[in-house]
């Protein structure tokens, strides 16, 4: 009844999120090359085969990068919109297999309810995705690429017991750094991404006593740094009365394996907190 989740690896250049539970290993995004991939899978001792199915939540490219490539190399089917996967026809070699999912409607993989929820995002038709396994009632909710958090976003992600979340840019930094004016009020915009603050925010409104661990993701290389939004969303969490853990996820390493069980196990339990 186990219910692991590896983050291989998150930020603007690519993202890509494994859930695994004693009957199902699913991926959510393939945003890094498909060599990536398999080589952040091999480290943790998954053989990239064994994975069950791919889901695709937009066509951007720190998303979609190894698609093809892994969904063909290991005969993994690939969960995705009817709109995203034309947008992303170049990358699609059309012998996978192919299943379309629309926001709103759950799916059932294994023991993985999945529920596809629309974003703000300024993609073709962007979505996120929550998981939660039927046995254990946990719920794993996957949000970035949120320009806004809509009233839709908000009630998908409500008590969610690991909840990986958008911080990706500081306002501040994002203000004065590098790019140009239209690339800044795109980040910034409503069909953007969420900043530091916003997330602080967000997770603030997604806090309940059964949240046990929030993972910070899809930062900035340029805008934010892992100190940074770890200081103002998870001490803005942490002010608010978070006893369970925060961690940032980096671009170039996948986070330590995060156990959703024995978290929660801890978070409802003061003792083990204490250790
Ligand atoms: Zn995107
Ligand atoms: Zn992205």
């Amino acid at each position: 009844m186990s219910l692991r989740v590896h983050v291989l690896g998150s930020g603007s250049r690519g993202n890509s999120i494994l859930l695994e539970t004693s009957e199902i290993r699913i991926l959510v995004d393939a945003g890094l090359s498909g060599r990536q991939i398999e080589r952040r899978l091999q480290a943790i001792d998954i053989p990239p085969k064994t994975v069950s199915a791919l889901l695709v939540t937009h066509e951007h490219r720190d998303h979609t990068q190894g698609m093809g490539v892994f969904a063909r190399r290991h005969a993994v089917p690939i969960y995705i919109t009817r709109a995203t996967a034309r947008s992303c026809a170049s990358l699609l070699g059309g012998d996978e297999e192919i299943h379309y999912y629309r926001p709103g409607q759950p799916v059932d993989l294994g023991d993985i309810q999945v529920e596809p929820f629309l974003t703000s995002h300024d993609a073709i038709d962007p979505v996120a995705v929550t998981l939660r396994q039927r046995s254990s009632g946990l719920k794993v909710g996957i949000a970035t690429d949120l320009g806004t958090p809509t009233v839709s976003v908000r009630h998908a992600l409500q008590r969610s017991h690991l909840l990986i979340l958008e911080a990706n840019h500081d306002d501040v930094m994002l203000r004065e750094g590098p790019y140009p004016w239209s690339v800044k009020s795109r980040i910034a915009g409503r069909h953007g991404h969420l900043s530091n603050r916003a997330a602080a925010e967000l997770g603030r409104e997604l806090m309940h006593e059964d949240l046990a661990g929030v993972v910070l993701a899809h930062l900035s290389q340029e805008c934010n740094s892992a100190q940074l939004a770890y200081e103002t969303v998870g001490g803005s969490l942490k002010q608010a009365g978070l006893r369970a853990p925060v961690w940032v996820a980096i671009q170039d390493e996948p986070l330590a394996a995060l156990d959703v069980e024995r978290l929660h196990a801890a978070v409802r339990s003061p003792q083990l907190a204490l250790f």
